[in-house]
């Protein structure tokens, strides 16, 4: 299958070859079809997987005929962070270079001045929060009875958020005869309430269960007391000779003080969370992207969606309380089809959310030592102390502790999959080693080196 043979026209087949990609992923082969056919459509697709393409391809062919009033924008994507939003316009420039949609950005933290004048001369594309929308909306800024095409992405994210009250609302003010298109990694109830309120007769598509991580992303986990944390994830990082890395932290007063002492420990590390101003999180952000910086300590705000080319390590300073955010914080590493590990520090205390998370994705995270030394490392006994243990959680730690098969599959050190820059890498189609690719479901695209499939 190729872009062509999609239906997609000249300007767009022109920027996709520019961008290098010689077939759709999975997620766009089934989802692009449906789109061009104005049909609405659920995909179950995690970040990673091409999915934004799947919908700004066809969305782009499907407005390049039309005009946009002053106003009322023809098409609206709702994004749950202004991260995620600003990476959905990025696509449309690139992918809609040739073609003159014009396109507005409204998200919170920046002026809004500029954003009304580019309303006022007509959008094709508005990519929004559902805050400063509905803000702009009260405001009498922005109409939006035009719009003809909707893309509620990372619903489930939406979910978290408490955005699903604004969601609700902005959709009761469109017109009702729209294509609606929704993107979520898993489908909990809440969810699948939704497409069956606001979407008609979707075609559904999916590309990876729900909630499972990419298989290229090798999983560790290391029992430790709260006090020791800054020293073993210190120990690991030193270890894994780590290229560049989130480390996500559940509270946000932590990410600061950890990012000041791994500073001072002479890393290059730098915060990213929801309450610093836009603009400090704009600048963050690219300075990482560049290279700039080795190390964000994050939030949550980070994990979803963000497309940071090329991240060798995802650190869990903390267990997330959620196991969606365990699978999505990780998804920022092992993506498109390039290898990734990542470390989940744990206390006694974080022990419900571990049995959480393996719960969700099916498996035991394989359990490391001290200071990040493998368990396989008969020396080192895991920091989590054997007394006190109630019974049941003992029984789960020797469960772990019984892993010996997964020596295999954890070496002591990878050089070989050591992880390059993103600058050095070899095109996809030149990588070696491991065979599985993930976020692509059970398919292995051509571009990844697997089998042409008809
Ligand atoms: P997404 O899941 O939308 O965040 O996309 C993940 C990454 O895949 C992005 O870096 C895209 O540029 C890249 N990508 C999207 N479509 C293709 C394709 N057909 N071939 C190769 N890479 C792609």
């Amino acid at each position: 299958m190729s872009f062509k043979e999609l239906g997609l026209n000249e300007d767009i087949l022109k920027a996709i070859e520019e961008c290098g990609y010689t077939e759709p992923t999975p997620i766009q082969a089934q989802a692009i079809p449906h789109v061009l056919m104005t049909r609405d459509l659920v995909g179950l697709a995690q970040t990673g997987t091409g999915k934004t393409a799947g919908f700004t391809l066809p969305m782009i062919e499907i407005l390049a005929g039309g005009r946009a009033k002053a106003r009322m924008p023809r098409s609206l994507i709702l994004e749950p962070t202004r991260e995620l939003a600003a990476q959905v316009a990025q696509n449309f420039d690139t992918y809609g270079k040739y073609t003159n949609l014009s396109k507005a950005l409204l998200t919170g933290g920046t002026s809004m001045d500029e954003q009304i004048k580019k309303l006022d001369r007509g959008v094709d594309v508005l990519i929004a929060t559902p805050g400063r929308l509905l803000d702009l909306f009260g405001r009498g800024r922005i109409l939006l009875n035009d719009i003809k095409v909707l893309v509620i992405d990372e619903a489930d994210r939406m979910l978290d958020m408490g955005f699903i009250p604004d969601i609700e609302k902005i959709v009761s003010l469109l017109p009702p005869l729209r294509q609606t298109l929704l993107f979520s990694a898993t489908m909990p109830p809440e969810i699948k309430g939704l497409t069956k309120k606001f979407l008609s007769n979707p075609r559904e598509v999916s590309v990876a269960p729900p909630a499972s991580p990419a298989e290229t992303v090798e999983q560790f986990l290391v029992w430790t007391d709260a006090k020791k944390k800054y020293d073993v994830l210190e120990g690991i990082i030193k270890d894994e000779k780590v290229q560049n890395a989130f480390v996500f932290c559940n509270r946000k007063r932590d990410i600061a003080g950890l990012a000041s002492w791994l500073k001072k420990k002479g890393y290059n590390a730098q915060p990213l969370h929801g309450d610093m101003a836009q603009s400090a999180r704009t600048q963050t952000l690219a300075d990482f992207q560049a290279d700039k910086i080795t190390l964000l300590i994050c939030s949550d705000v980070a994990a979803r969606g963000l497309d940071v080319k090329g991240l060798s390590h995802v650190f869990n300073y903390d267990v997330p309380m959620n196991p969606d955010d365990y699978v999505h914080r990780i998804g920022r590493t092992g993506r498109a089809g390039l290898d990734g590990r990542t470390w989940m520090l744990a206390t006694k205390a974080e022990t419900k959310y571990v049995d959480l998370i393996e719960q969700r994705i099916k498996k035991a995270i394989p359990v490391a030592g001290k200071g990040g030394k493998k368990q396989d490392d008969k020396k080192t006994a895991p920091v989590k102390e054997a007394t006190k243990e109630p019974a049941q959680q003992k029984e789960k730690k020797q469960h772990r502790e019984r892993q010996p098969e997964k020596k295999e599959s954890r070496p002591e050190k990878r050089p070989e999959k050591k992880v390059t820059p993103p600058e050095k890498r070899p095109p996809h189609n030149e990588q070696d080693g491991d065979d599985s690719v993930v976020g692509f479901g059970n398919e292995m695209p051509t571009f990844f080196g697997g089998e042409k499939k008809n």
